[in-house]
């Protein structure tokens, strides 16, 4: 099969397409034959040796994607059949340690992660454990799905889950522009909320206000949290929805109103920042961490995606030939929505 290889760490010239032998289906396991991946900010930390965790190099990377069953193992055999429409869980959890029977699978450390612990999307095969695909409806273009599972799982999780959001509440989005910061904004604008964004570009704040927000907030800018805060008569917002991090961070934290939360799955821009804990315990506000989401609330963003409720936003889609363009162009923060990759050569 095609498959972009990653050899080393390094800038996006570490990855090559090549030609490799076909994944097997293990016992358990099926095939699926990609028909679409997409691409996240996590795919570049890993390539360029920030994020952490170690790679088995030479590794195929890509955490989501989508595609039709090729083949069933024995052991699978009934639970799918060939040709039937999945998308492929980027997390596999382990599904017996204490946080997985809790039903806070999200959590588990104990299983395996698609395109980090195991081979990825960015290829035109995948072999996964049966259980760690879900069901998608034929409506709407495999492109379509493959911006679905990170983008609006994450915020969904992030904003009804773990931030409690409540209609009528003002919610802060931090970098619009973002995969998963335009699947909040729709999240947040469909449960009733007024939503404030922020981004980079006017570009990008352009698009949000299209999308639904009330007011855009240029963060290179340096008075933008006091125009929020102007956009809310000084009072402040309910619910700040942050992946960036640093001073961004700081900032939003001080935009609540008192008794406001702040949730966070993110840090780009400064893991490690300075928190004023007596401004956090006299106004009572809450920080709350937020990880990936759970099954349940995927197959929730996949009904709502297949009935149109929520859309999935695309800046563009390329052939896993131009896989180190695509990756250039996430560095440059170039995109509004997400980067979408067709497993072909051109
Ligand atoms: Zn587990």
């Amino acid at each position: 099969m095609l498959a972009v290889i990653m050899e080393d760490y390094g800038a996006a010239d570490v990855l090559s397409l090549e030609t490799v032998a076909d994944p097997q289906p293990g016992p358990g396991d099926v095939l699926v034959r990609l028909e679409a991946s997409a691409l996240n900010h996590f795919d570049l930390d890993l390539r360029s040796g920030v994020s952490r965790i170690p790679l088995d190099l030479p590794h195929i990377l890509g955490c989501e994607g989508v595609g039709r069953i090729e083949a069933v193992s024995p052991e699978a055999a009934g639970r799918w059949t060939e040709g039937d429409r999945v998308m492929v869980l980027e997390e596999i959890p382990c599904g017996v340690c204490s946080v997985c029977v809790s039903g806070h699978q999200n959590r588990c450390d104990e299983g395996s992660w698609v395109g980090v612990s195991r081979p990825g999307c960015y290829a035109e095969l995948i072999a996964v454990p049966a259980h760690a695909v879900i069901a998608l409806p034929d409506q709407r273009p495999a492109t379509d799905w493959a911006a679905v599972q990170a983008a609006f799982g994450t915020a969904w999780h992030m904003l009804v889950t773990r931030g409690g959001l409540r209609s009528g509440e003002r919610v802060l989005i931090n970098a619009v522009g973002s995969g998963i910061g335009s699947a909040a904004l729709q999240i947040a604008v469909n449960a009733g909320a007024e939503v404030l964004v922020t981004a980079g570009s006017d570009a990008k704040l352009s698009r949000a206000l299209e999308l639904g927000a009330a007011h855009a907030f240029n963060y290179s800018e340096p008075d933008w949290a006091q125009g929020v805060l102007a956009a809310t008569t000084g009072a402040g917002v309910d619910l700040v929805y942050d992946h960036v991090g640093g001073d961004v961070f700081v900032q939003s934290l001080g935009l609540l109103r008192p008794g406001g939360r702040l949730a966070t799955c993110g840090a780009h821009a400064g893991e490690t920042v300075a928190l004023d804990i007596i401004e956090l315990f006299r106004a009572e506000r809450t920080i709350i961490g937020s990880r990936t989401f759970t099954r349940p609330e995927l197959e929730t963003v996949v009904r709502l995606v297949a009935d149109g409720h929520l859309n999935p936003v695309i800046d563009s889609v390329l052939p896993l030939a131009q896989m180190a363009e695509a990756h250039e162009k996430l560095e440059r923060r170039d995109h509004f929505g997400k980067v979408v990759i067709t497993p072909t050569a051109s």
